[in-house]
C-alpha cells in the first residue's frame, strides 16, 4: 500500500466523487456518449470527441481521489488530446487512480438529452466504459432522461452528463467487513 493510500485511508476507506459536463450540440458534429457513436442530426461541440458522459465519469474519479480535474490532466490547449476518443481519458484516469492506491467500487451516471432516445445504446456504453476503466459492466450504471423541453437540454441545444463514483483502497478486502486494514 502506497503512502498516499495510507494518508487517505486513515480517515475513511471509501471515498465518493462527483462529476458533470455539458456540451453544446451542433450539426456537422458526431454524437458520442460513453464511447458509442449515436446516429443523430447533431453532435457535441468539443476539443476532444465531446463525450460528456466519459468526461463526467473522469471528473468524478479524479474528484474522489483529490487528483484535480479533467481540465488539468487533459487541457484543451494540448494538441495531444485533439479529436481523441475520450475513452483514452478514462484509461489514463484509471492509471492515475491506481497509482494513488485506489480502485473503483462503482459508478452511477445520468445523461440528459432531449433526443434521440438513448436506451438502445446504454448496454454498449456500459461495456465500453467498463473496458476503459478496467472494471465489470455491472459496476457501472448509465441512465438517460430528457430535459422535459426546458433549458438548453430541453431545447436540444446541449447534452449534459452527471456521474458519481465510489472508490476504495486497492488493499481493501471485502471479506474484512468494515474493519480498517
Ligand atoms: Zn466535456
Amino acid at each position: 500500500m502506497g503512502e498516499k493510500t495510507q494518508n487517505m485511508g486513515s480517515r475513511c476507506l471509501h471515498r465518493i466523487g462527483f462529476g458533470n459536463d455539458v456540451h453544446r450540440l451542433a450539426s456537422g458534429r458526431k454524437l458520442i456518449l460513453g464511447g458509442v457513436r449515436i446516429p443523430f442530426e447533431k453532435g457535441s461541440v468539443g476539443h476532444s470527441d465531446g463525450d460528456a458522459l466519459a468526461h463526467a465519469v473522469c471528473d468524478a474519479i479524479l474528484g474522489a481521489a483529490t487528483l484535480g480535474d479533467i481540465g488539468q490532466h487533459f487541457p484543451d490547449s494540448s494538441p495531444q488530446w485533439h479529436n481523441v476518443s475520450s475513452l483514452l481519458f478514462l484509461h489514463h484516469t484509471r492509471e492515475l487512480l491506481d497509482r494513488a492506491g485506489y480502485r473503483i467500487a462503482n459508478v452511477d451516471s445520468t445523461i440528459s438529452l432531449e433526443r434521440p432516445r438513448l436506451a438502445p445504446y446504454i448496454p454498449r456504453m456500459r461495456k465500453k466504459l467498463a473496458k476503459a476503466l478496467g472494471i465489470h459492466a455491472d459496476q457501472i450504471s448509465v441512465k438517460a432522461k430528457t430535459g422535459e423541453g426546458v433549458d438548453a437540454v430541453g431545447e436540444n441545444a446541449a447534452v449534459r452528463a452527471d456521474a458519481v463514483v465510489l472508490i476504495e483502497p486497492l488493499a481493501f478486502k471485502k471479506s474484512s467487513g468494515n474493519r480498517r486494514i
